[in-house]
């Protein structure tokens, strides 16, 4: 068997444009242009591509950029204070608060002081207990991705068996919520899960968001399987040189899956369109305006 290879890449074109659309049709028909704030501190260079990508696809999309840099030494107060600022502007519809953040600087304090109704990436307490509770909430953004992959290739997760690995806040958690939510029956492994091989072999739908190459084998996999990889991690050949991997041993997995995400051009464009989607979604929410449907 070779698996069907699941085009994150184009899949997030075709979500970027059905966003764009909409952010048209919210100017045209009620004068909103959904404008997103990223806050970056310091010069961690992965930092700054990240922001880079995203300012350029918040333009493409047709709305509005609002990007903060702060220096590195900034302290936890001026951060909260531009926060607060972020908060009470009314043409600010969601903000994102780049992580990591430099050590002086509670991480957590920060997130939780972001209006929930701006909170795009879906860090906010709130949001993350409105999700488990079952509640409309805004998600994270490659856990958002991460389902709308799956959902190509099953149009119902219901009743299928799903397994996560990893219980990471910003990935394995969230994502295994969203499984549930869409009627999954969903199994969290993680790095103290015993005969994980055994426990992967039962999933219908596998997400892999270890951050370790080419961790997951392929005999770890039921034959037929949809495989979701989130890992990005950089290795180097024998002559040095470097290049992206997944989670997945990719071309093992190959032979035995029914789908799968490659590394790079899988869940990783993904990101970026969930974020427009979750700032057009809180857009809409903040004016009284129903969901989008995109
Ligand atoms: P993390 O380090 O916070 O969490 C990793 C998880 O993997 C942990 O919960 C841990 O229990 C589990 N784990 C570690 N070793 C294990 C083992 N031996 N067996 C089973 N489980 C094990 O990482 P994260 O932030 O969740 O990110 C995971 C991966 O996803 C990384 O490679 C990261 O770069 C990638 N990522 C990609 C995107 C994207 O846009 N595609 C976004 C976020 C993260």
């Amino acid at each position: 068997m070779t698996a069907h290879i699941i085009d994150g890449k184009t899949i997030a074109a075709g979500l970027r444009g059905n966003v764009a659309d909409a952010v048209h049709r919210l100017k045209r028909d009620r004068g909103h242009v959904p404008g997103l704030a990223v806050v970056l501190v310091g010069r961690n260079p992965a930092s700054e591509v990240y922001v880079r990508n995203k300012t350029k696809a918040v333009i493409e999309a047709g709305m509005h950029p609002f990007d903060r840099n702060l220096p590195d030494s900034v302290g936890e107060d001026e951060l909260l204070a531009l926060i607060a600022e972020l908060n009470a502007d009314p043409k600010v519809n969601g903000i994102l608060v780049q992580l990591p953040l430099p050590p002086q600087i509670d991480s957590q304090k920060v997130i939780a002081a972001i209006d929930p109704a701006k909170d795009v990436d879906g860090f906010h307490p709130l949001n993350v207990g409105r999700l488990g509770s079952g509640l409309p909430a805004l998600v994270p953004c490659t856990p958002l991705g991460c389902v709308r992959l799956a959902r190509t290739v099953h149009p119902s997760l219901a009743g299928l068996e799903a397994v996560v690995i990893g219980r990471s806040n910003i990935v394995g958690k969230p994502v295994a919520q969203l499984l549930l939510a869409e009627n999954a029956t969903v199994t969290i492994a993680h790095s103290k899960t015993a005969d994980l091989p055994a426990v992967c072999r039962r999933a219908d739908v596998l997400v892999a968001a270890i951050g370790r190459p080419e961790f997951v084998r392929g005999h770890w996999i039921k034959p037929g399987a949809t495989v979701i990889d989130v890992g990005i991690n950089r290795v180097s050949d024998a002559a040095g040189k470097s290049r992206i991997v997944g989670d997945v041993a990719y071309a093992e997995a190959l032979d035995v899956a029914g789908a799968i995400t490659p590394v790079p051009g899988g869940v990783g464009p993904m990101t970026i369109a969930c974020l427009l989607l979750n700032t057009l979604r809180a857009t809409c929410e903040q004016n009284g305006l129903p969901e989008p449907a995109v």
